[in-house]
């Protein structure tokens, strides 16, 4: 008989990492995970009796925007709206600061938050709602560059962001884009890129690309993007495949498209993440929260261990923090997130302001982060606002 800080008992626990999907206890000590098993005749400082509750890793939201701040105005609360309270254990903010910025960013947000907060730094100096990237004064190649170094050693920048497309880019063209991999070469860091409407053209911000760089907004509807005129993928995305590059959803104001989604799936082009690009402009919908990004993803078809699956452990080894977080085996911070799905009528609005009605939804019960039981139910039962039009 062992004595732990925290025990779960009786939940559906579903850990992709270990092929777990079954009804077992979770034990906790120490802020990391104990492990996965029948721990009947253990006791605990604490017992959640998760009986009827569905146990998966820490959820992993890999495009937020948590950097509220006077410069990048438009972003939501790491905590109370990105974060723990919805069920998710760790944000990675995509490229709200850039190195004019970061020291605010961390200060202000990574060092206040809860939440486990890394971020990709912007290529530009000081990214705000103009174009980002479409002056040469924006850009300081050195300082990026070797904030990026110093920050991904303090295990905080996980690599550089960039917005590939006209909106951002102003008159630049690729020149972003080329600086934003040099950036990423130089630094030994990783590289995001956003998928936009061209200049530049995919074609070319695909070759820019290699093994582990992360195309972000995958799934966005418009013309220009992964797929062709035939709605299949283009040679250069699956040239991209090949080589490694991976594909993030980061749903957002307008880069989720439920048409685009099918003729994906029906290619069987790969996804890697299931993210919300959450921000101040789209918490109020059609985003709302990860939960209801992920409901999105049961709709189309996907099981309920790939959700998970898509939303811990491979964002997590996108990351290259899989050794932390994004699993339940022994040793990894005690990230855990409980749920239970609903069965109703949802009606869940892609980015093309396109209604969809679906037959279930998730409710996060608790929230467990390092151990702590950071978010638990009500007296009103539900903790996740409903979705509504
Ligand atoms: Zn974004």
């Amino acid at each position: 008989m062992a004595h732990h800080d925290l025990l779960i008992r009786g939940a559906r626990v579903i850990d992709p990492a270990q092929n777990i999907d079954g009804i077992h206890d979770i034990a906790v000590k120490d802020g990391r995970i104990v492990g996965v098993s029948d721990y009947a005749s253990d006791t605990a400082d604490r017992i959640i009796d998760a009986q009827g509750l569905t146990a998966s890793p820490g959820w992993i939201d890999l495009h937020v925007h948590v950097f509220d701040g006077a410069v990048t105005s438009g972003g939501v609360d790491a905590d109370t709206q990105a974060g723990i309270a919805t069920g998710v254990t760790t944000v990675v903010d995509a490229g709200s600061s850039g190195a004019g910025t970061w020291k605010a960013f961390r200060q202000y947000v990574v060092e206040r938050s809860q939440t486990r907060v890394y971020a990709y730094l912007n290529v530009s100096l000081m990214p705000s709602r103009g174009p980002r990237h479409g002056s040469w004064d924006n850009f300081s190649q050195g300082t990026t560059i070797q904030l990026a170094e110093a920050e991904a050693a303090r295990g905080l920048c996980l690599g550089i962001k960039v917005l590939a497309s006209q909106r951002h880019c102003g008159n630049l063209g690729i020149i972003p884009m080329q600086l934003a991999r040099q950036a990423s070469r130089l630094s030994g860091t990783g590289l995001m890129v956003h998928l936009g409407e061209a200049p530049p053209i995919i074609e070319d911000v695909l070759e820019l690309m290699d093994e582990g760089d992360i195309l972000t907004h995958c799934w966005k509807g418009v013309y220009g993007g992964l797929l062709g005129r035939d709605k299949k993928p283009l040679p250069e995305t699956w040239a991209a495949v090949e080589r490694g590059v991976k594909f993030d959803i980061a749903h957002g104001q307008s880069s989720f498209a439920y048409d685009t989604a099918r003729y994906a799936m029906d290619a069987g082009l790969p996804v890697h993440a299931i993210s919300t690009d959450i921000h101040g402009g789209n918490v109020k919908g059609p985003v709302y929260n990860m939960a209801t990004t992920m409901a999105k993803f049961l709709h189309l078809g996907f099981d309920l261990p790939e959700v998970i699956r898509l939303s811990t452990l491979s964002p997590a080894q996108l990351m290259h923090k899989d050794h932390e977080v994004g699993s339940l085996e022994p040793g990894r911070r005690a990230d855990i997130t409980l749920f239970h799905l609903v069965e109703g009528q949802f009606p869940l609005t892609d980015a093309e302001r396109k209604t969809e009605i679906a037959d279930r939804n998730f409710v996060v019960d608790y929230t467990v982060l390092g151990g702590a039981v950071v978010l638990e139910p009500t007296d009103d039962e539900e903790t996740m606002p409903h979705v509504s039009l």
